[in-house]
This record gives C-alpha cells, structure tokens and sequence, in this order.
C-alpha cells in the first residue's frame, strides 16, 4: 500500500493511542515506537486463551504456544532474510549487543591473538558503546573510533582505522540522534577484507527501511521489538550460524543445554544455547503480528512516506529564525534533531508538551557524540507510519511561536 496523507490518516486509526489520546502528535518514534490494535490484541487473545509456557509441557495448550513462538521466529527470519536459528531473542538491541561483547572474544582469540582492536564510530548508542568499553576493561582489547565528518562518517578515516589488528568492527546502521544511514555494506566489505568480525546496531534501520541481511553482509545484526509496533521486553540477534555455532552461551541455565549432570553440562543446538530461562512468549507472538503488519503496508512504503515527511520538515523548519539543524538532509532516515538558539532543548520540549507534541530532548544516549557537536542535547523528532504532514504543521507553527515568546 502506497502511503498518502490519507491513507496515513486511515492507518492511524489502527492506534488506540490516538483515540485515547485525542491531539496527540506523536514524534519521539526513535525512542519507542506506538502499537496497532492488530498487535494488542494478539497478546490479549495470547493470554485468555492460549497461554501456556513453551518447549515444556506435552499437552495441547503448550505445544500450541510453541508453534506459535517457533512461527514468531520464521516471520522475523524471513523479514529480515535469515534462517529461523539465527534469530536469537534478547530482551532489546542493549542486550543483544551485551550479549556479543561477552562472548565474541571466545571467537576471536581462537583465530588469531593479535586482533585485538574493536572500531567503533563517533556516533554509536551508548549499547553500542560501552559494552565495548567493558571488554576492553576487562583486559585485552583496544577501541577505535571513526570520526565524523560533518554529520556522516569519515570513510577515509575508516580506512585507516580498520587493519588486520581489528577483531570487531560495530557501528550503527542508522544513528538515532544524526539520522544518517550509514554506508554498511561498503563498511562491512572493507571490514571483511581484513578479516574482521562485523556487529551492526540496527535498532533505527530494521522498523524503517528494507534490510536484508545477507545483503548488508554483516555477521551479527541487533535491533529491539519495542521499536517497530511489538512489545518492549523482545528484541533479536541476528548471527551467522557457523559463527553462533562457535560461540560459547551468553546466559546459563534451563532450556539451554543438551545434557546435565552435577558436575557438567553441553549446549543445545541454536538458537536455544542462547535462550536460558523462560522466554518473552508472549512478547514475541507480538512481534511477529507487528512484522505482520508491516508487511502488510509494505516496507518500502513506510520508508518512503517517511523521506516525503522528513523532505517536507526539513522545507518547512528552514524558516524558523535561529535554528540550527544536526542533518545531513541526504542520507538521512526519519530522525531530525535541532535546536532553538538560545532556548534550551528541554524547555523546547516542554513548550511543545503543552501543546500535545511530544519529542525527545537531551542527549538521546550519544553523550560523547553530543560533546563534538558542541551541545549538552538537542531537540530530536523522529517518524513513524502514522506521522502526517498536520503533525509537522502543528510542530513548526509551535516552534514559532516559541521562538516568539523567547525573544520577548
Ligand atoms: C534505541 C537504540 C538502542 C537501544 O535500544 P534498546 O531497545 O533500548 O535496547 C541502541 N542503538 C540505537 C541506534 C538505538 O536507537
């Protein structure tokens, strides 16, 4: 389904937030994002009437609630173009990303010693970053990051970064302060080439655009549930599985292993070796009826309604005196950050609450980015599907009158 104005109209009312909501412009999409009834009702039904735990029991109830889980994991693998055992549940894209800094090493060091740089770039989530942080800190590890060059990355600093001492190249796909779509699979092919591992932080990409897994070519892949109309609490890793094959486990415990004794114990095959304990069943039902229900509208359609809104903003803002905006304006996904001169973002933030617009204001866990922007924070508006062009009207004609009220 192409998406319009209108139809955009229509869509929105799948939302029951908006309806209990009424006025609500909902523009912090990046931190989280709002969910279809189509969603909701799913884990209600889930719930009443088919709830049970799962790989347990023999009788009906649960061997339904398996079939559902294990069916969560074929639509997210297909969405993302996966095999079903490379899709790891996680709590959200931190944990996942945890998960990797943990047990990578077990990896790496079986390969080769003296890899022992992880690339990182300037503009990394802070779950990008100081899981990283950590490993080094425990010893053995040296980090690297790829500067910026205005609001992209530096490609020819990259390429002096990355050599066959790096072990681990991580960065973001899309960052959730910047909105620049990063060039991944140049990145990945040249990281490839030295012999490194490759981690991309997809928590903005995978609820926005296309992204195929085997096309970007990454090794690992993490992004969060919460993010794309599924619960909170479910996220995914994505693995190649010769590589998660190789891996030690995570977490330790129940339905993780093969064979137990006192003593001793053997892993599960995958993706079970790294789900220890009782699932999010319910949160992963979820997420597959949210990926459902992106499939439905298309994709591609929800990335293209949200360039056409973010084009028209950036049209509109540009007449606010005094604004100062952190985009490229190509390259760029649904994600503008900005600031008034003068007014501090969180006043910004809450002038805009009063008039039921809610956005995000500080430092949107990116400190260190924040600090070689020159800023304490920004403003930050971020899309969604149910975003339309009224919404970004009611935004600009507010910061006007902000802008206003502040130079009296
Ligand atoms: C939101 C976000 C994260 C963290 O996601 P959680 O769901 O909070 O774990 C990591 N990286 C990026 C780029 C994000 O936008």
């Amino acid at each position: 389904m192409k998406l319009s104005n209108k139809t955009v109209h229509t869509l929105k009312k799948d939302f029951p937030i908006f309806k209990n909501n009424p006025g609500l412009i909902y523009l912090d999409n990046a931190a989280t994002s709002q969910k279809p009834k189509q969603v909701i009702d799913v884990l209600k039904k889930f719930y009443e009437k088919e709830y049970a735990n799962v790989h347990r029991g023999v009788y009906r109830l649960s061997s339904n609630a398996t079939e559902l889980y294990l069916k969560s994991k074929e639509i997210i693998a297909e969405f993302i173009g996966a095999k079903p055992e490379e899709i790891i549940y996680t709590r959200n894209t931190t944990e996942s990303l945890n998960l990797l800094s943990y047990t990578l090493p077990s990896i790496i060091n079986a390969t080769n010693k003296k890899r022992d740089e992880i690339v990182l770039t300037e503009m990394e989530h802070h779950s990008n970053l100081i899981p990283w942080q950590q490993l080094a800190k425990r010893g053995g590890w040296k980090l690297k990051f790829i500067k910026l060059k205005g609001y992209e990355l530096d490609m020819e600093d990259f390429k002096k970064k990355v050599s066959k001492k790096t072990a681990v190249v991580a960065l973001c796909h899309v960052s959730n302060s910047l909105g620049t779509i990063n060039p991944v699979q140049e990145i990945i092919k040249i990281a490839k080439e030295k012999g490194a591992l490759t981690v991309i932080d997809a928590a903005q990409s995978v609820p926005h655009m296309k992204v195929d897994v085997l096309k970007v070519g990454a090794d690992f892949l993490a992004f969060s549930g919460h993010k794309m109309m599924a619960p909170t609490g479910i996220g995914v890793l994505y693995g190649k599985k010769q590589l998660l094959e190789k891996m030690q486990p995570f977490m330790f415990g129940g339905e993780m292993i093969k064979k137990v004794t006192l003593n001793s114990a053997t892993w599960a095959d995958l993706p079970a070796k790294f789900e220890a304990g009782t699932p999010h069943i319910a949160g992963a039902i979820g997420l597959g009826e949210a990926i459902n229900y992106i499939k439905k509208i298309g994709i591609e359609n929800i990335e293209e309604w949200e360039k056409k809104l973010l084009d028209y903003t950036l049209e509109k803002i540009k007449d606010i005196k005094g604004i100062k905006i952190y985009n490229s304006g190509k390259n760029s996904s649904g994600i503008l950050s900005f600031n008034l001169e003068g007014i501090h973002p969180h006043d910004v933030a809450s002038l805009l609450d009063e008039q039921g617009i809610a956005i995000r204001a500080g430092h949107h866990c990116n400190m260190p980015l924040m600090k070689i922007l020159g800023v304490p924070g920004t403003c930050r508006i971020s899309f969604y599907l149910y975003n339309t062009f009224e919404d970004i009207d009611a935004l600009i004609s507010t910061l006007k009158k902000i802008k206003d009220k502040f130079k009296k």
